[in-house]
């Protein structure tokens, strides 16, 4: 079976790091008889500049008819005086909503060779290994009414709802508890149930569906108390289920406890497992275009989708393990070197490719 996949690089880095996962996919192909088909098309500022929008028709197309979407990164300060909707980040949104992918899976998981990147002590994080599963379609990010309104003294109020429907809480809730059910079933809801209303469902709402799934202990935190806990002990955790909002905040927590935004993979999946898998950084355009940029947190996406989306959790672990092996050795792009020799994106790159090939005999 060809699988095939929408590559959208996007902007800044996008280009660089994604043309390095790719490296890695044509080695799966050539050397492991992975049977892909590429479909490229433009987004965020790429989408504007090409078709005068974040999130083209025929990108939208694509993606719908892929099986996967490899994603790059998009963003440039080019783009920052567009209006809201032209912007490339509303490109990323659209996309998400238009292929409802109400799941984003973001592992924080630290390298044992990389324990010193951490600013937490090495004990603390040594072999740390989380999911957050964040609530990507709704919430406070989609909820209407939203605005900046002028008030009868004149003064401006700005205000966003936070909505979220029983079925939105049930179907995260089941991502969570199946990806928990794969691990060690062990899986946190976060909340903020004594102050919010909306909190109050998503916890009797997430604690209904555990009926479904006795082999998972469930435990609740509100949000404050897990912001603490992540730094205090992060082991304790396995899966981490949350809403849009407080995810976006406890993944970039959770991806600092491992020192490096360029390590981190993501994956965003719809309730039958079609995914778009990107890299949890931006477009970095500090380094952009210079061959700086650490291409692994977007080999290790293109893991993810090898085992969520495609079903081959053997090739995925391949990758993984090819990744551990170029650590093994001391490769570092700069931004994990910690001031020591580093090599630049395209070398680490292929210092995959030839880890893997090794791998393969
Ligand atoms: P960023 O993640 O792009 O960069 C933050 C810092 O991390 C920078 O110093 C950058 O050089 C470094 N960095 C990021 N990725 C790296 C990598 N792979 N290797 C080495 N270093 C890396 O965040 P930002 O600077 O706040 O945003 C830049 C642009 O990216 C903005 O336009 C923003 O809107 C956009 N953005 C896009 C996404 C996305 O595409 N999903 C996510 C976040 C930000």
């Amino acid at each position: 079976m060809t699988n095939k996949i929408a590559v959208l690089a996007g902007d800044g880095i996008g280009l660089e790091i994604v043309a390095e996962a790719l490296k890695t996919l044509q080695c799966l192909q050539q050397d492991f008889g992975f049977s892909v088909e590429l479909e490229p098309a433009a987004i965020g500022g790429a989408g504007y500049d090409q078709f005068g929008k974040p999130l083209p028709d025929e990108t939208l197309a694509v993606c719908r008819q892929a099986d996967a979407i490899l994603f790059g990164a998009i963003g440039g300060p080019q783009y920052d005086r567009l209006e809201r909707d032209l912007r490339p980040e509303k490109g990323l949104l659209n996309l998400r909503s238009a292929l409802a992918l109400f799941s984003n899976l973001r592992p924080a998981i630290l390298y044992p060779q990389l324990a010193s990147a951490s600013s937490l002590k090495p004990e603390l994080v040594a072999g740390l290994d989380i999911m957050i599963v964040r609530e990507l379609t709704g919430g406070i990010y989609f909820g209407q009414p939203r605005g900046i309104r002028v008030l009868e003294n004149g003064e401006r109020q700005g205000f966003n709802t936070l909505v979220y429907a029983e079925h939105e809480i049930e179907r995260i809730a089941r991502s969570a508890f199946d990806i928990s059910m794969l691990r060690n079933r062990r899986l946190c809801s976060v909340d903020k149930a004594n102050v919010l209303e909306v909190s109050e469902l998503w916890r009797e709402v997430v604690t209904r569906v555990a009926g479904d799934y006795p082999d998972v202990e469930l435990s609740h935190l509100y949000v404050d108390n897990a912001s603490m806990q992540l730094v205090r002990a992060p082991k304790q955790f396995d899966v981490i289920v949350t809403t849009n909002l407080f995810g976006d905040i406890l993944s970039d927590t959770a991806a600092m406890l491992t020192g490096s935004i360029g390590m981190l993979p993501s994956a965003s999946l719809d309730s039958s497992g079609k995914g778009l898998y990107e890299p949890v950084h931006g477009s970095a355009p500090d380094i952009a275009g210079r061959n700086l940029a650490n291409p692994l947190a977007t080999i290790l996406s293109l893991a993810m989708m090898l085992r969520y989306s495609l079903q081959q959790a053997q090739l995925a672990e391949l990758v993984e393990t090819a990744v551990g092996r170029v650590l093994d050795q001391g490769i570092r792009t700069a931004d994990i070197a910690g001031g020591g020799a580093s090599v630049g994106t395209a070398e680490m790159g292929d210092a995959v490719v030839a880890a893997l090939r090794k791998l393969g005999g």
